[in-house]
């Protein structure tokens, strides 16, 4: 079993995963061959290819069998799993424990990795994807957290999307990942201090700026999306809910069309400027014991950074990103990057 290792000098943590099975060799080939339609273990009828489900939306069918629209299966190759809790890792209460050895802090690596396959055709994706489609996929999302969070040793759940090869994808086929940590990621630790500092929500203060600096592209009844000040990709994105609200989860199902609709538009522009690009989202909410008062302050959202380029050793060595386009431009030239192909050929 992994652990979870608290750099002893920089405010970041490394998940030593030591899986054997995944040699990098193997790996590689592996990335080849499911790039092949026939091999891919995703799609529809190639269900014995993944570990057993443990969760999906279906039309029709029994589990890992097809007629399903949803698919939820373990991680092959966990960075954590649930399995062998360590003695030495737990407190008395038999919860997870941060454990000091002198040098650094350190967990055993105990959490939860799931892959939310988001579509049994092999073709589809969010920039083909419509309405109905992508609302189920965030309704999956929905159900995963509301599950993964009875489980008490999980501090944080990260649901995120890496799409293309750049950007970490290694099955082309549409999927999100869900991990469930056993500590708060320094993130969102950041994000509270700022919360903490500051005497109005400071998201809801970057939404009020974004509007005087025109860097908002789109809003509807309920959600808005925008460049931020400061984006570190070019072309960054976040989505926020214009109410003021800690909790991803407790999205409605009104609120979860609106959602569905804004990524929608989002996609179909990025479609239309930068072809199909590669790129990642990760969903920011509230920790899963919101017992301290500050994470009912917290502002949940989105953060879709398309993959233009790969950060080097200056971004490695300082801490200092390079974009090379002024979000206000990028903003404007997703704005007029309206038309799109309403179908697609499957
Ligand atoms: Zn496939
Ligand atoms: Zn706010």
């Amino acid at each position: 079993m992994g652990e979870i290792r608290k750099d002893p000098i920089h405010n970041r943590w490394v998940i030593i995963a030591d899986e054997r099975k995944k040699r990098p060799h193997a790996f590689y080939r592996e990335l080849e061959e499911v790039s092949d339609k026939r091999k891919c273990p995703f799609c529809e009828g190639k269900e014995k290819k993944t570990p057993p489900e443990i969760d999906s939306f279906r039309v029709r069918g029994k589990p890992d069998e097809p007629g399903w629209r949803i698919r939820v299966v373990p991680n092959k190759y966990p960075a954590l799993n649930p399995e062998g809790f360590n003695p030495e890792g737990l407190n008395p209460k038999g919860k997870i424990r941060k454990i000091f050895d002198g040098l650094s802090y350190r967990y055993h690596g105990y959490g939860r990795h799931e892959v939310i396959i988001e579509t049994p055709h092999h073709k589809k994706n969010l920039f083909n994807m419509d309405k109905e489609e992508i609302s189920l996929i965030f309704s999956m999302y929905r159900k995963r957290y509301l599950y993964l969070k009875k489980d008490k040793n999980l501090k944080y759940i990260l649901i995120f999307k890496n799409y293309g090869n750049i950007a970490g994808a290694s099955l082309p086929h549409s999927h999100s990942q869900v991990i469930g940590l056993p500590l708060i990621p320094p993130e969102i630790e950041e994000e509270l201090m700022a919360i903490k500092d500051s005497i109005k929500c400071p998201f809801c203060n970057s939404i009020q700026r974004a509007r005087d600096e025109e860097r908002i592209l789109e809003r509807n009844k309920d959600f808005t999306v925008l460049a931020p000040y400061a984006p570190i990709a070019p072309y960054e994105l976040v989505v926020y809910p214009l109410e003021h609200k800690p909790c991803f989860e407790e999205i409605n199902d009104s609120e979860m069309d609106s959602l569905s609709e804004i990524i929608r538009d989002t996609f179909r522009r990025f479609n239309k400027l930068l072809e199909n690009p590669p790129f990642n989202y990760f969903l920011h909410t509230s920790p899963t014991t919101p017992t301290a008062k500050i994470y009912k302050n917290y502002h949940w959202h989105i953060v879709i950074m398309p993959k233009l380029g790969l950060s080097a050793g200056f971004e490695m060595g300082s801490g200092i990103y390079i974009n090379p386009v002024d979000p206000r431009k990028a903003v404007k030239e997703l704005k007029e990057a309206k038309e799109y192909k309403e179908e697609v050929d499957e």
